[in-house]
């Protein structure tokens, strides 16, 4: 496959953009570096890059491509909100309309905010918290990604009971001190955490299905678990779910039929973004009344935007949750998701290549071991290099996958039959040419 203009224009990206890439998960330097394709045109399942080579998609822009690109019910709602002005700076009636859209999905969100990213609604989620317990620290889990504000820019300490340090520099020490960091599906490291940090503890926060080193369950109990220690502790919840929230059904994890025990899963506060914008910049926070009270004008804690709640990204976040509130959507791309991860499964055990897929409905991910991943270390004890090869032999073959061991494949409503078999032809070939 010739890629010759991506070379060149990754070439020139270099001169002007800091790493060539505007997001480094979009490098390709996870899987052996190089340049990263640079895409012209997408449709559907589909991507053409700017050599005219055609890939089917499994990225899905990191998720919120969940109705496929350029989806006309999306595009039309995008398209009457520009002819209407793109940014007001007052309040609208669609901001009202989308509030309830989620508030009607997810029944701890008494009161929502809208704001521009994920990494915002997160961030704004740990102020909230902090202000309605007067307490500082947050407990989090090795793994789980919440954005690249400071405070979660923080790695693990060498056990439950130690404070963290900081992930990137130019986050200071004296904030990393602030984030204790514990095993994801360990209840015995949180609560050891929360007897070390006691009344220091504003809140526990977790991705509760866990999007960001594969897509990992909660084990049974570990949310109800968790719910009820840090509870207990008089912490607030927090579930970071800007991933998980309308991937696997319309509405988020405290509603999802895969779990039990709604009511003991319920977190304080909620932070969305991806798919409620379909595909345009948005995050949302919400949760209890009470809770969400402490945000000004109401109370004491502050968070503003001027992009906040635009037009564009609210119309667009409706049109994406009406596509996917339609009867059978999800039951079709977990149906998809099936065909595809037996068949990847099947052809890496005929070419004797060790594969663990964690697939949740309509989303997975492969793990290049012979072993279960059901936390952070395991799913680093993985074959980088392995996983590095396959990605190149697939992108090469026309599969565009995210260049990391840790990302998941996507299905989404414009993937069809004759996409799963296209792709199951690459990986067999891929996986041979892998073993050859
Ligand atoms: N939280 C989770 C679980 C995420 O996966 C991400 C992004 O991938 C974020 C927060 C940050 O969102 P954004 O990239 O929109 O700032």
């Amino acid at each position: 496959m010739n890629r010759s203009t991506s070379e060149q224009l990754y070439q020139e990206a270099l001169q002007h953009i800091v790493g060539g890439v505007n997001s480094p998960s979009r490098s390709f330097k996870a899987v052996g570096g190089g340049a990263p394709v640079f895409m012209n045109r997408a449709s559907g399942s589909k991507f053409w890059d700017e050599d005219g080579n055609e890939y089917i998609d499994y990225l899905a822009a990191y998720g919120p491509i969940i109705t496929g690109h350029a989806h006309p019910h999306i595009t039309a709602a995008i398209t009457k909100a520009a002819e209407n002005g793109i940014l007001y700076g007052t309040p609208t009636q669609l901001e009202i309309k989308l509030a309830k859209m989620l508030k009607d999905a997810i029944p701890s969100m008494d009161k929502v905010r809208f704001v521009n990213s994920g990494t915002e609604a997160v961030m704004t989620t740990i102020r909230v918290a902090r202000a309605y317990t007067k307490r500082s620290k947050i407990v989090k889990f090795a793994g789980c990604y919440h954005g690249h504000s400071d405070l979660v820019l923080v790695a693990a300490g060498s056990g439950p009971s130690t404070l963290g340090i900081p992930d990137s520099a130019g986050v200071p020490k004296s904030i990393a001190q602030e984030v204790i960091t514990v095993p994801f599906n360990d209840l015995d490291s949180l609560r050891i955490a929360l007897e070390t940090f006691g009344e220091d503890v504003a809140a526990v926060m977790v991705e509760p299905i866990v999007g960001n080193f594969g897509m990992v369950m909660p084990e049974p109990g570990f949310l109800e678990g968790l719910c009820k220690l840090a509870h207990d502790n008089g912490s607030l919840v927090i579930y970071d779910e800007v991933i998980t929230a309308f991937r696997f059904h319309y509405g988020s994890t405290q509603t999802y039929a895969g779990l039990s025990n709604h009511e003991a899963i319920m977190p304080d506060l909620t932070a969305l973004g991806k798919i409620i914008g379909g595909g345009l910049p948005i995050g949302a926070y919400g949760g209890r009344k009470h809770v969400m009270e402490q945000v000004a004008p109401l109370g004491p804690a502050y968070q503003a935007g001027t992009m906040a709640g635009n037009p564009a990204s609210i119309s667009a976040g409706i049109a994406c949750l009406e596509v996917l509130s339609a009867e059978g959507v999800y039951d079709e791309m977990e149906r998809l998701a099936i065909r595809l991860a037996d068949g990847l499964q099947e052809s890496a055990d005929r070419n004797g290549i060790l594969l663990t897929i964690n697939r949740i409905r309509g989303a997975f991910s492969t793990h290049f071991c012979n072993h279960k991943i059901t936390n952070y270390d395991e799913a680093q004890d993985t074959d980088g290099e392995q996983f590095a090869s396959f990605f190149r032999h697939m992108l090469n073959r026309g599969i565009n996958l995210a260049p990391s061991k840790y990302e998941a494949w996507f299905l989404t409503t414009a993937h069809t039959d004759a996409d799963i078999d296209a792709t199951l032809e690459a990986a067999e070939a891929s996986f041979r040419a892998m073993t050859a």
